[in-house]
């Protein structure tokens, strides 16, 4: 075997120099010796090569810093047996190119390693819940149904005692390459379809798949004042990655149910409050629900249908810790079915109240119920 260049002098750079600088010279390197830019040339294929032999060596601390104590014998079986092929040349240089052009190269870097570790997959839960609970917060226990990694063969997806096997098709890889004019384009290997690994003999329990469809239970709490359509997230409980990727996350959807008396608008809160007509016309102090308790509101007298109160922070604490407000909106209601008694009292009020005061035209509006007009005159449609 010829005696090997220095590493350093290979890529032209100082002992000293920057992983940027070595980058930065490999990629220079490499563009300039690549073999499908330089067809045929044996010279040019030996110096790729090299350059990525020295590139390997030195972009890695560790290879490095035992290349600089030992020599080329300190990393030479590293070495020898990284480049064998040559194969493993042309990734790396995929690899710092796809950081140069963004793509072209089966998306760099980062878009090969997906194909064999990868993140989980998010999860979706919707939680209903009752406005008395969103407004005071609740610790609830969901049960989520989620792929998680399977036991029985630690995510490998082989049966146990065996391993998965560097895919035949591509190396491992994942991805497979096709000349293309100047450039080579890169495809998903269709033996393996991207995974790098084939199994010959599946793990029973997840049959290959190195995940399982379980029921995990989570405990969460639901901070008070949250809204209806609004999201929380729950860091990696969601799906577990593949390959010993990270697992994703579990985002949690509010649901909030009707409630039988409030509605809610952001952080205020409506209701509706019947009184009779004594109360309306002579005034009163009423009980008007909370969504915890009740509290007394006083009836001045002469009030209409449709007067409202506003009970200022009376309504739901956002999560901001902003407080909003109650609003009453008062329903008179005409007494049916009077007594004799009440009848006669009634004739003998009407007998004292002046005529002509009453309104003859109905708006077409007014067919609509009250507590709509009301509701948009307050929030706004
Ligand atoms: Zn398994
Ligand atoms: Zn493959």
């Amino acid at each position: 075997m010829a005696t090997k260049r220095d590493y350093y002098e290979v890529l032209g750079v100082a002992r000293n120099a920057t992983e940027t600088d070595i980058k930065k010279a490999y990629r220079r390197l490499a563009m300039k010796y690549h073999p499908d830019k330089n067809p045929g040339d044996t010279t040019a294929e030996e110096k790729f090569k090299e350059a990525a032999e020295a590139y390997a060596v030195l972009s890695d601390a560790e290879q490095r810093a035992r290349y600089d104590r030992f020599g080329h014998a300190g990393v030479g079986a590293a070495a020898a047996g990284g480049f064998g092929g040559g194969f493993a040349g042309f990734q790396n240089f995929e690899d710092i190119l796809g950081d140069l052009f963004g793509f072209g190269f089966g998306g760099g870097a980062g878009g090969r390693r997906t194909s064999q570790v990868q993140r989980g997959a998010d999860l979706r839960y919707d939680l209903e819940l009752t406005l008395e609970e969103a407004a005071k917060g609740v610790t609830t226990q969901i049960r989520v149904p989620r792929l998680e990694t399977c036991d029985d063969c630690g995510g490998s997806g082989a049966a146990p005692g065996t391993a998965p096997e560097t895919c035949p098709a591509c190396g491992g890889l994942g991805q497979v390459r096709y000349q293309q004019g100047f450039f080579s384009v890169t495809r998903t290997c269709p033996q393996c379809r991207g995974v790098g690994r084939t199994i010959k003999d599946p793990c029973r329990t997840c049959r290959g798949e190195g995940r399982v469809r379980r029921e995990k239970k989570i405990e969460l709490k639901v901070p008070a004042g949250v809204d209806d359509g609004m999201r929380l997230r729950v860091g990696g409980e969601g799906e577990s990655g593949l390959g010993g990727g990270p697992p994703g996350d579990l985002q949690v959807v509010i649901h909030i149910r009707e409630h039988e008396i409030f509605e809610r608008q952001d952080n205020n809160l409506l209701c509706q409050v019947s009184i009779d007509i004594a109360e309306a016309a002579l005034g009163a102090d009423i009980e008007v629900p909370l969504l915890e308790g009740q509290t007394s509101l006083k009836i001045p007298e002469g009030t209409q249908t449709g007067t409202t109160f506003r009970l200022r922070g009376k309504g739901i604490t956002s999560l901001s810790g902003e407080v909003g407000d109650l609003f009453v909106v008062i329903n008179v209601v005409t007494p049916t079915n009077l007594t004799r008694e009440q009848r006669r009292l009634l004739e003998e009020f009407a007998a004292l109240s002046p005529r002509g005061e009453r309104r003859n035209s109905v708006r077409k509006s007014e067919e609509r119920g009250f507590f709509d007009r009301v509701k948009d005159a307050i929030f706004g449609s």
